[in-house]
């Protein structure tokens, strides 16, 4: 098959990243019958700066005749995060109604994780986040800031649908692996729009009656990330939580660099788009030691959507064997020496030889 894949490295490590990692995606998907046809977009913040936006205002009709869209990173030192945040990845994943945000965290043999006692295999869940509402929600002009610069409101919105949207993949996953569902929100300190998402999935629970729903508090279960990560199988959390909770996965699996995402379009509608959790990394920009392994393994995630599943676990099974492989290279993050380019180098040559 053939896919027009929209490509938008963005800013940051997502440059450096993405170019490395383009030409890998389509040589392995020649090695597998897949021909992946990709078209770049220089959105994010050096076109804001030059031009006051980070996309076109035509961007979402641009990008809706594509199979696909892969994101580097955006955020910039220069320009706030809110209008990062509101520039780019937010007109996508809302306008394009990408409600579902899939990741998962896995301990992988040959890295290690700043936890004790936790090793290869021991960390493997996949959190889903709801990504298009919560409290990333703009009410039609309720936020404001009061005009004293006293007082600031933001408001929450949880929707049956889209909630509905994330808790009904959340099962469907749970009930294809160790049929465990943890359910993750702070219900007793926001006890409108959280009661809420916990009668959504109580409702959506007895659809599913073989899993098993544990509740938690979104406290209670950033100490347990800590402290029990290997009793995790899928947790189901709003979309700020949903953030906050699998930057803790990047970090116990060892590297934010190795922690793939999704914005899926659940009904197809439109096309969903795939990035890894990190961001631009300030810190390492521009130094080329950037991980590309999120990138990939995101990539892989995007094949899976296409249904292209034989070149996604080519992928997946490739970065498992390289990094289990102690003489492959490694970058920084996980305790090697290399670059960005020498690990996709190396990666592609696996999938190619
Ligand atoms: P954002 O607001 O976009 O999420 P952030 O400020 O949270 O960005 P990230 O870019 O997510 O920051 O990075 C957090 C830390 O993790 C950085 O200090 C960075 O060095 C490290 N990091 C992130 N991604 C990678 C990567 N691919 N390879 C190596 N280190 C990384
Ligand atoms: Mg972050």
């Amino acid at each position: 098959m053939a896919y027009e894949i929209a490509v938008i490295p963005g800013d940051g490590i997502g440059n450096g990243i993405v170019e490395a990692v383009e030409p890998l995606l389509i040589q392995a998907g020649k090695a597998k019958d897949v021909e992946l046809d990709t078209t770049w977009f220089d959105w994010g913040s050096e076109r804001y700066m030059q031009q006051g936006e980070m996309m076109p205002s035509d961007g979402l009709d641009t990008l809706e005749k594509y199979d696909a869209i892969l994101l580097g990173a955006v955020g910039h030192p220069d320009v706030p995060d809110h209008v990062t945040l509101r520039g780019l990845r937010l007109p996508i994943t809302k306008g394009f109604q990408q409600d579902v945000c899939i990741r998962p965290t896995r301990l992988y043999e040959g890295v290690e994780s700043p936890l004790k006692n936790q090793s290869a295999g021991d960390i493997d869940f996949r959190v889903y986040r709801q990504n298009t509402e919560g409290e990333y929600a703009d009410v039609g002009g309720r936020e404001h800031q009061g005009t004293s610069n006293e007082v600031a409101v933001q408001s929450a919105v949880f929707t049956k649908k889209a909630t509905e949207r994330i808790v009904r993949p959340a099962f469907e996953a749970a009930s294809n692996r160790e049929g465990h569902l943890t359910n993750v929100t702070k219900s007793n300190a926001q006890a409108y729009g959280m009661v809420f998402w916990d009668d959504v999935v109580e409702e959506v629970s007895q659809e599913y009656p073989d899993v098993t729903v544990e509740r938690l508090l979104v406290d209670a279960a950033s100490m347990d990330f800590v402290r029990r990560p290997n009793e995790f199988d899928v947790i189901v959390a709003s979309n700020l939580f949903g953030d906050i909770l699998t930057d803790i996965g990047g970090a116990i699996s060892g590297s934010l660099g190795l922690a793939p995402s999704t914005n899926i379009n659940p009904t197809g509608e439109y096309p969903s788009m795939f990035e890894p959790v990190h961001g631009s990394a300030f810190d390492i920009m521009g130094e080329g030691i950037a991980n590309p392994i999120a990138t990939i393994l995101s990539s892989a995630m995007m094949m899976d959507h296409l249904g292209e599943e034989d070149l996604a676990e080519v992928l997946r099974e490739t970065v498992e064997t390289q990094l289990a492989d102690p003489d492959a290279p490694k970058t920084p993050d996980i305790g090697g020496q290399a670059t960005t380019v020498d690990v996709v180098n190396d990666i592609e040559s696996r999938i190619i030889d």
